[in-house]
């Protein structure tokens, strides 16, 4: 019988496959096996994979051809949208693979690996309704200052070119009881920073039409738990920013006030070929309110470049809106069309150069943005909750309420604290400040 000592887990994609990953280590600890560094030392290997993006495909589908011509011994298995929305095709074209398992089974890694030694075939477990058991399930957390939670999974969107709602399935809600449990169970392990996750968080309670609990009275009732200083949340869907939502971001202690609000286009004949339910007007409309409540807001965004029949008009209102609301963190992406989506039939009509062209233009104007942001940064004040040491072992790195990374100089005993920092200048994307 295999003996298994060690795991191996990669990880792509979101923050929301990062903490299904902890998810499973945490399964695979209980069974006392140990997670490893270095794939070489495993005796499982585990991609969690992320089928967002062409390139993050391109990059599983290389190291599973890698396996083939030097599996060894090992167990190879895949997690993660890949394995949902292409999970016996992976089967088949990787013989040497052998498990699949679905994000709505992080529960039955141990299962699969019994079933694995037992029978020496290949496993494939995959529900597509959300699973049980995982509310009350808490994994261990590798960071000992920032969690994320998960409130919220799957997607009733359908945006026309986003694989999600196939990998993730329908919106389902977590019981708020059992996230301020998690919330108050982190509190006391150190965490000072929580950042609550979903696809759209901000459709938390819409699912379960007997329940009071939208995401803002989520806010309110998180904001009440002790030990936990900030609580930031990602990513929300732009038609369901309320003003109840922005109100609680305005008047909670502990809400951080950057919020990430993808636009992905600027012209209205592609945010409506995109499906995205909201036109430009109205996009600018909820930003320019939040930004009237609360005047040092930062906002970041995704965008999309590229989407069949973009424009050389479509992409000017693209850059124009980008450039009035001066996000200050932005995702930008070349359009891929993904397998199985809506707009994977249109006809992908731009030309990779010119795809480049507007990433590139979008990314000098980010930049040149920025510039001006930090420069009006230097000479304030920022509270900083210091995350680590920095690579250069002198100096100390966190980052302020509002996302912005700083660096200055301190005791690493403060590692684990909030620190007002004086900000004397910036490098590239990370102020440079010293310690009051
Ligand atoms: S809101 Fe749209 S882009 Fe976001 S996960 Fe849902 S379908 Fe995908």
């Amino acid at each position: 019988m295999k003996i298994l000592n060690t795991f191996y887990i990669r990880t792509y994609g979101c923050q929301m496959n990062e903490l299904d990953s902890e998810i499973i280590s945490t399964q695979l600890e209980m069974r006392n096996l140990k997670k490893v560094s270095e794939e070489e030392e495993a005796d499982i290997i585990i991609l969690n994979t992320c089928s967002i993006r062409d390139l993050s495909e391109k990059k599983v589908l290389g190291k599973l051809f890698e396996y083939k011509k030097d599996k060894k011994d090992k167990i190879i298995g895949v997690c993660g949208c890949m394995a949902m929305n292409q999970k016996d095709k992976l089967l088949k074209k990787f013989p040497h693979l052998d498990f699949i398992l679905g994000t709505n089974n992080l529960l039955d890694i141990n299962k699969i690996l019994d079933d694995i030694i037992q029978k020496n075939t290949q496993e494939k477990k995959i529900d597509l309704n959300y699973e049980i058991g995982i509310e009350n399930f808490f994994a261990k957390r590798e960071n000992k200052i920032k969690a994320s939670i998960s409130i919220i999974r799957g997607c009733n969107n359908f945006c026309s070119y986003c694989i999600v709602p196939q990998t993730r399935g329908r919106e389902v809600s977590r019981d708020s009881n059992s996230i301020i449990k998690e919330a108050s169970h982190l509190a006391n392990q150190g965490i000072k920073e929580i950042t609550l996750l979903g696809q759209n968080v901000n459709s938390y309670g819409l699912d379960k039409p007997n329940s009071k609990i939208l995401f803002p009275d989520l806010l309110y009732m998180l904001d009440k738990v002790d030990g936990i200083e900030r609580i930031r949340f990602m990513t929300s869907h732009p038609k369901d920013i309320t003003k109840d939502l922005m109100l609680a971001l305005r008047d909670l202690k502990k809400v951080c006030e950057f919020v990430h609000f993808p636009m992905q286009a600027g012209s209205n004949k592609i945010l409506k070929a995109m499906r995205r339910t909201y036109t430009k007007e109205h996009y600018l409309e909820k930003i320019n309110f939040l930004k009237s409540l609360i005047p040092n807001v930062t906002i970041g965004t995704d965008i999309i470049v590229g989407f069949p029949n973009e424009s050389d008009e479509d992409f000017d209102e693209t850059y124009k809106l980008f450039d009035e609301i001066k996000f200050d963190t932005a995702f930008i992406f070349a359009y891929s069309p993904r397998q199985n989506t809506l707009a994977s039939r249109y006809d992908d009509n731009i030309s990779n150069t010119l795809k480049q062209q507007r990433l590139q233009k979008l990314l000098k104007l980010f930049h040149k943005n920025l510039k001006t942001k930090y420069d009006k940064l230097i000479g304030t004040k920022q509270e900083v909750l210091v995350e680590r040491l920095n690579k250069d072992k002198k100096s100390l790195k966190g980052r302020t309420r509002t996302f912005e990374k700083v660096l200055f100089a301190a005791d690493p005993k403060l590692i684990g604290s909030l620190q007002i920092v004086d900000i004397k200048n910036f490098s590239h994307q990370t102020l440079i400040g010293e310690l009051i």
